[in-house]
């Protein structure tokens, strides 16, 4: 028997035209738990800076495919979002509110905070030079999902 009640599977090329398409599908995907517009504001949030972390510092621009994962089970949404880029060295250090190794790239280093502010449980899993993965739950409270 299947452990989800719903589950979605794609990979996209690490550019930056496919994070208005990630965080569309991620949002489409989540409609179905009958969420608020405030619950899809938040998971696009989140997905957009997800998404644009493994395409600028995991492949650093150059390319590569990013895997997203979504799930539905009760009132819980989740979704991992993958590359197979540089990795990361310090996860904990990374994830630090205004850390960023690229300021001369004007990045404020608020990424991972705000996916932390916008989701219930955000997990960063990092092996340098072999990938990041960034996997966030959001509980929908008036989850109405029937498979
Ligand atoms: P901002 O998101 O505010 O534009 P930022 O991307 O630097 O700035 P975060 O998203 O919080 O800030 O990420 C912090 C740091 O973690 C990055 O500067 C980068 O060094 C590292 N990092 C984040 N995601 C990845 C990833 N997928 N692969 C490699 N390094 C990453
Ligand atoms: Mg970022």
């Amino acid at each position: 028997m299947n452990m989800f009640e719903n589950e979605m599977h794609i990979s996209f090329s690490a550019l930056s035209q496919n994070e208005s398409f990630a965080r569309m599908v991620a949002a489409a995907f989540a409609a179905h738990l009958n969420p608020t517009i405030e619950d899809l504001t938040d998971i696009r949030t989140a997905v957009s800076e997800a998404v644009t972390n493994a395409i600028i510092h995991g492949y650093e621009n150059r390319g590569g495919m990013v895997v997203m994962d979504a799930y539905i089970r009760d009132c819980v949404f989740e979704i991992a979002i993958r590359d197979e880029g540089k990795g990361i060295e310090d996860v904990p250090l990374a994830m630090q509110p205004f850390y960023t190794s690229a300021p001369d790239m004007e990045r404020s280093g608020m990424g991972f905070s705000v996916m932390e502010a916008f989701m219930d449980g955000v997990v960063v899993e990092s092996t340098p030079g072999k990938g990041t993965s960034v996997i966030m739950k959001k509980y929908i409270a008036e989850a109405a999902y029937h498979a």
